[in-house]
């Protein structure tokens, strides 16, 4: 007998806001000074580590921070909040961790126009009352646009405001939540990115792929293509530095970000659908994918949507008491039948559906493939 045993997972719930023309602009302010303190505690990290070799703590990061504040010249520091200028070190520091421990390249420095303007606020630093969220040196609650409630009894432990290129202003708000495992399922499925479709599951799904396994791409992604082709091809005729070139800027960015929320919103859906239909899922491993796909193909899932199907299916397989299994070894998925373990000689791109000379079988190439990366994720548990 399983027990279902419920456990408290920290979950972001992000929401637009609309702020008031103050509220505007000392977050602006505090963007600004965020930036100024990572890039300077990056300076004085970096003349540390070329002089002596050596990185630079937390604490004395903070201690400079405190002393910069004394000057005259960065005194405007003392006019925002301290804790997102703070949280700026940290974000730092994971920075340097993260490089000393070869996982990241080393930090670079947040510049105006490429970097996301945020800044983040832990519990001391708002004030979360009857829903209403109020951040330090704001002074009025945030006119937040509750697209979805928050879960019931939740605690807010740290709030990121943030304010796209399109001019959207958002707030990130983490809390911590209950999930219950979900019952267990007999159902087991391999996923594959396919090369028509947006996903190829091993079996089909009612609901969530067509009658083989396939997912195909919404519908909204053309039409949402073809609006952004528009728009980049009107900023391509504005004069430079004309103010009709930054509107045109902003409705670029604009289309962008409606692409990437849309995506988002679709890959949650499908990837809850699939953890919850099935007790264990196997994914190619995205460098293994890399090794056997050829880079010229226009591909239907980006290396960046499959980053993101993976850390989904990993954190719900986690709170929903689900298996993933990542096949981090290469073997020729696309040739294997899956039926009978024959190989085929050789698989163009063009050929969508073979039968295996050996035993006879039909496949359609994409299905074929995630059956066979389910098998290697079973044999691999
Ligand atoms: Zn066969």
């Amino acid at each position: 007998m399983m027990c279902a045993m419920a456990q408290r997972v920290k979950r972001a719930f992000t929401y637009r806001f609309y702020p008031t023309p103050e509220q505007a602009e000392q977050l602006a302010r505090t963007f600004g000074c965020v930036r100024l303190v990572y890039n300077k505690a990056l300076e004085e990290r970096s003349r540390a580590y070329a002089l002596h070799g050596r990185g630079v703590s937390y604490g004395e990061s903070s201690a400079m921070l405190a002393a910069w504040k004394r000057t005259q010249e960065l005194a405007f520091l003392g006019e925002v909040s301290s804790v997102p200028l703070q949280q700026a070190l940290r974000h730092l520091q994971a920075a340097f961790t993260n490089f000393f421990a070869k996982r990241a390249a080393y930090p670079r420095f947040k510049s105006r126009k490429r970097s996301r303007l945020s800044a983040e606020y832990t519990r001391s630093a708002f004030t979360w009352r009857d829903g209403r969220l109020t951040l330090a040196k704001t002074g009025t609650p945030l006119r937040i646009v509750w697209s979805r409630p928050l879960p019931e009894g939740a605690e807010p432990s740290t709030v990121t405001v943030s304010r796209n290129a399109a001019g959207r202003w958002f707030v990130s708000i983490l809390c911590e939540d209950t999930v219950r495992p979900l019952d267990p399922v007999e159902g087991v499925v391999g996923i594959d990115a396919g090369i028509a479709s947006l996903l190829v599951l091993s079996r089909p799904i009612p609901g969530v792929t067509d009658a083989v396994g396939k997912v195909a791409n919404p519908r909204h992604e053309r039409a949402d293509r073809v609006r952004l082709a528009r728009a980049q091809r009107a900023l391509a005729r504005k004069e430079k530095g004309s103010s009709n070139r930054a509107k045109a800027k902003v409705r670029v960015a604009r289309v962008h970000a409606r692409i990437t929320d849309r995506r988002r919103d679709h890959l949650h859906k499908l990837t809850t659908s699939i953890v919850r239909e099935n007790q264990v899922i196997a994914i190619e491993d995205l460098t293994v994918r890399n090794l056997v796909r050829n880079r010229r193909l226009a591909r239907a899932v980006s290396d960046a949507s499959w980053r993101q199907v993976r850390t989904m299916l990993e954190y719900k397989a986690a709170w929903y008491g689900r298996e993933l299994v990542v096949v981090d070894r290469w073997f020729p998925s696309s040739k294997l039948c899956s039926a009978c373990g024959a190989v085929a000689a050789a698989m163009p791109l063009e050929v969508r559906e073979w039968v295996c000379a050996a035993c006879g079988a039909t496949h359609d190439r994409d299905v074929n493939a995630a059956k066979n990366i389910l098998a290697a994720g079973l044999a691999e548990r």
